[in-house]
């Protein structure tokens, strides 16, 4: 991350946690603005390019505290499914995140009013008053960011207080220190997202190896948290039998399937408006440049491959022992 300026919305100029990103990160720079749309939104720059310098921005969100799922859109055993956006943009790279083509600039926001979240959550659980899944921010890695703000720790602590919330947590990173130092919370998911070392080492720059990953979760499994897998995006190589099988079949060793919170899956797809984005900046990605099947705004591997990849590490799954299976086609 670009440590030379740090935007900050000047409503924020008295919010005692600015003060405590500057003084570790301590920028050489910082410029006040009104709205981090000013800086997020920037039309014409080169989106990689950025990438190299992406700089930090301090908001505070006003309105939109969660969104409603569409039952299409997840695979977890939840009638009432939401998610929000604590954060947006990531300090990880993934070749095949859709971030890239969401917003004009990869630029990290961090929404330093994280209790007015936590309180939309709970006015909608007073008044939905039945169990519900709330998805801490898709729209970033949040335990990478846990040291700028500490969003898992208090989200962690207020679903202590809340039995009917479940929070999913969801990373690449190999940071424990967010529940290391905690008891296990049942209604709380630690998840990670692996993929075999060749198609992370090729596609998930700057993130941490899935072997990395798989010892954090691990220890959070050995711990007695709920933990989740997520084998998504499944991406399609020449020897990705092999390649899946080997993965699935070491995974075996570091979880017990029966304790195990579930594995999700799912195939590389992409909004068509942001596939078009990134394929302006990435001229050269095979991946991006697949010849992708496209439907309802969605663009996806044409229904044979998808049904090949999902046969084939559902198979392998099985195989091991791992049964509780939420698959994303
Ligand atoms: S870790 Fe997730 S959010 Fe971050 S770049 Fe990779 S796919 Fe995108």
């Amino acid at each position: 991350m670009n440590k030379r300026i740090v935007y900050i919305e000047r409503q924020l100029l008295n919010h005692s946690g600015v003060r405590r990103i500057l003084d570790k990160i301590k920028p050489s720079a910082v410029e006040w603005i009104e709205h981090y749309k000013e800086v997020l939104n920037q039309r014409g720059g080169n989106w990689r390019l950025q990438k190299q310098y992406q700089s930090l921005i301090l908001a505070h969100r006003k309105d939109a505290f969660y969104y409603e799922a569409s039952p299409l859109t997840h695979s977890i055993e939840f009638k009432h499914f939401y998610y929000n956006t604590l954060a947006i943009n990531c300090l990880y790279d993934c070749e095949y995140c859709y971030l890239q083509g969401m917003f004009n600039t990869p630029h990290l926001v961090l929404f330093l009013n994280n209790n007015d979240f936590i309180k939309a959550a709970d006015t909608l659980s007073q008044r939905l008053q039945k169990p519900f899944y709330m998805a801490l921010s898709y729209d970033t890695d949040l335990p990478a960011v846990e040291h700028l703000y500490p969003y898992c720790d208090e989200w962690i602590r207020y679903a202590e207080t809340n039995p009917l919330i479940t929070i999913e947590i969801r990373t690449k990173s190999s940071i424990t220190s967010f529940f290391a130092n905690k008891n296990p919370v049942n209604n709380v998911v630690l998840s990670w997202s692996v993929n075999p070392e060749d198609i992370a080492r090729r596609f998930e720059p700057l993130t941490p190896s899935p072997a990395v990953r798989i010892k954090a979760a691990s220890q959070a499994h050995e711990m007695g948290w709920p933990v989740m897998l997520c084998i998504d995006p499944i991406v399609y190589t020449r020897d990705f039998n092999a390649v899946y099988s080997t993965f699935i079949s070491n995974l075996r060793k570091y979880f017990d399937p029966i304790r195990l919170y579930g594995i999700s899956i799912g195939t590389m797809r992409m909004n068509t408006d942001y596939l078009t984005n990134i394929r302006n900046q990435r001229p050269d990605s095979q991946l991006l440049w697949y010849p992708f099947e496209r439907k309802n705004g969605h663009a996806f591997y044409p229904k044979e491959v998808r049904q090949e990849l999902v046969e084939t590490v559902t198979n392998a799954l099985k195989k091991e022992g791992f049964n509780r299976i939420f698959v994303y086609d």
